[in-house]
Parts: C-alpha cells; sequence; structure tokens
C-alpha cells in the first residue's frame, strides 16, 4: 500500500528500500509492527498505538481501533513483579457487523 501510495506521488522507490526504513522506524520505535493472523504485516505510528484495542475480523480482515477507558484504567491499575510496564496493545478477534449481516442473509437464502 505504501509503495502503491508513493508510486502515485510520482517518486520511485524499491519495495525492498520501504521494507528496510519500515523495519528502522520500528527498531527506533517510531512506527509499530502489527500482524494480524495470515494477513501481510501493517505498521502504526507509535503514539498512536498505546492503550486502545484491535477489533479485527477474521472473515473480511477489517480492523477497527477502539478506546475501552474502563479496561485502559483497570490496567493503569496492574502491577507486575519485576517488570515495569510502558503500555499495552489488546487484539480482539470476531466477525464485523458487515460481515454478521452478509453472513445473516446468505444464510436466510
Ligand atoms: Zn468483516
Amino acid at each position: 500500500a505504501l509503495y502503491a501510495a508513493i508510486e502515485g506521488d510520482g517518486y520511485h522507490v524499491s519495495r525492498a528500500t520501504i521494507y528496510n526504513t519500515m523495519e528502522l522506524l520500528s527498531d527506533c520505535g517510531i512506527v509499530r509492527r502489527h500482524q494480524f493472523g495470515a494477513q501481510p504485516a501493517q505498521y502504526e505510528r507509535v503514539s498512536a498505538t498505546v492503550n486502545h484495542l484491535h477489533l479485527i475480523c477474521q472473515q473480511c480482515g477489517k480492523i477497527k481501533e477502539v478506546k475501552d477507558p474502563e479496561l485502559v484504567s483497570f490496567m493503569n491499575s496492574r502491577r507486575y513483579s519485576a517488570f515495569h510496564d510502558s503500555y499495552f496493545c489488546l487484539y480482539v478477534y470476531g466477525i464485523c457487523a458487515a460481515c454478521t449481516r452478509r453472513n445473516r442473509r446468505e444464510a436466510g437464502k
């Protein structure tokens, strides 16, 4: 997707350069790499990843980000022995509303 966007802007960069750059940004802690099931890896800016949930549809692969203040305050109250935690990131797998509707329609045929 990044390669297509860069090409669309009229710049020419090899895919290897993009992969290497994303790995470098990941190593520096600027972006975080997410691997959702069998989908290609996705990257997200670190400041945007803190303390939110990813709802991942197992059928269409759509990823929705949601905040859950109750869960955040619970997680912030947790203490783990001999470990100082910085942030958390939670993946919730399931079926999205659009796929649920589609499945119902197809089951009704
Ligand atoms: Zn879906």
